[in-house]
């Protein structure tokens, strides 16, 4: 290790990480935590097998959604019993977007930003066109936002970090323009949460979304998460009214009661299985300084971008070059770059594409160091140099990029 906060930071022996391989793509799907593979086994074996449906009481099932919503809090700034896991990122956006709605009844305008990630927005259109009231998607440019805020403005929903560019909204200064504007705040921390310290209970901000299988390694398919401020979960209307968000879901009452806690926002049965993957996933960050974590991931990003733009001169950065100002990705623009990508790929350097021609390099500390980023760049300024993008295997569009 370089230095003593890459000590501090890097826990490379906790992750099942195949040998040969440089992962840069924690930012789209966490590498699998050493400790998961025990605990499925158990929870397969043990829970599943033995228990049977007796482990919604006794294994603690039923109960799951709002424990590790209690351990994603305590990542994201939120007070205990402000937090429910389930379903998609994309259903939590439709539920935070809804109750949005409901709180501002005599405001028609949605306002996002074209940095948004595509779900969201299909999400928000569905939902505007299901009410059929009126409303509309205003959608501007991310350095537009905080000007388009105005008492126009039912609802601002915007994605902290953006997918391609790793750019980074200023959470605070957007929160209170909001506020002020009288509007609810709907924050989507999907590139936020385990890439760097996040407060929502600071922002003031309504609502918080976000998923689990990027940042916190929760496995493909890991269930989201939802925030809603304390003081709103009683006026927050659930419009998925599933039986797990009912007061008394055991109680088969004929019409719905939304439960009084943070549990309305469940809405049918949880997967058990991969809660119990996240909820172990999780137990990582029990000893992580999030601020250290920080620190490193803008000393990884920074030693990326040096070293690519010293040795790769046909990249282009496509991140903003302040650090303050990025996630925890760098972004590179290159016109062959899908092809460039599978062929790192094939050399074991692992990050993805984004249309038109962004090649994403997710920077996580916790199992990344210096000699790492410098592997890979070396391995980039080959694959540049030869112009290995040529070959025909690198030009086959898959189905994920
Ligand atoms: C990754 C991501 C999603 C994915 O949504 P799913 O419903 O989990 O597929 C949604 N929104 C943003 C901003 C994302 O980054």
């Amino acid at each position: 290790m370089p230095t003593g906060a890459a000590t501090a930071i890097c826990r490379k022996h906790l992750f099942e990480l195949p040998a040969g391989v440089i992962y840069l793509d924690g930012n789209s799907l966490g590498p699998l935590p050493k400790s998961v593979r025990a605990r499925l086994d158990a929870m397969v074996v043990d829970e599943w097998g033995e228990r049977l449906i007796r482990g919604w009481n006794d294994a603690g099932w039923m109960a799951q959604p709002a424990r590790v919503g209690d351990r994603i809090a305590r990542l994201i700034g939120a007070p205990a019993g402000s937090v429910v896991v389930g379903d998609t990122l994309s259903i939590k956006v439709y539920q935070a977007l809804a109750a949005a709605l409901e709180l501002r009844p005599a405001r028609r305008v949605v306002l996002s930003d074209s940095g948004n990630f595509p779900t969201d927005l299909y999400m928000a259109e569905g939902l505007l066109a299901t009410l059929a009231r009126g409303h509309r998607l205003r959608v501007v440019a991310p350095d537009a936002v905080a000007d388009s805020i105005d008492e126009s403005i039912a609802a601002v929903m915007l994605t902290e970090v953006d997918y391609r560019s790793g750019r980074r909204h200023d959470l605070a200064a957007i929160s209170a323009r909001a506020q002020a504007a009288g509007a609810v705040m709907i924050w989507d921390l999907a590139h936020s949460a385990g890439a760097f310290p996040v407060d929502v209970a600071a922002t003031h901000c309504e609502y918080a979304v976000g998923c689990t299988y990027k940042y916190l390694n929760g496995g493909p398919g890991a269930p989201a998460f939802i925030y809603v401020r304390p003081d709103l979960i009683e006026a927050t209307r659930p419009a998925l009214a599933g039986w797990m968000g009912h007061a008394e879901p055991f109680a088969f009452e004929a019409s719905y009661r939304p439960a009084a806690d943070i549990e309305r926002l469940r809405v049918g049965t949880p997967p058990v299985i991969q809660m119990t993957v996240l909820e172990e996933a999780l137990k990582l960050w029990d000893d992580i300084d999030l601020a250290a974590l920080r620190v490193e991931s803008l000393r990884l990003g920074e030693r990326f971008i040096e070293a690519v733009e010293a040795s790769c001169p046909a990249l282009r950065l496509a991140s903003p070059r302040p650090a303050a100002q990025r996630g925890s990705q760098v972004s590179f623009a290159f016109e062959h770059g899908y092809a460039a990508m599978q062929a790192l790929i094939a050399r074991g350097v692992i990050g993805d594409f984004r249309a038109p021609d962004i090649m994403r390099f997710g920077i996580a500390p916790l199992y990344l160091d210096a000699q790492d980023i410098d592997a890979a760049v070396e391995i980039l300024r080959e694959v540049l140099e030869n112009e290995s993008w040529r070959d025909p295997a690198c030009q086959a569009r898959k189905s994920v990029t």
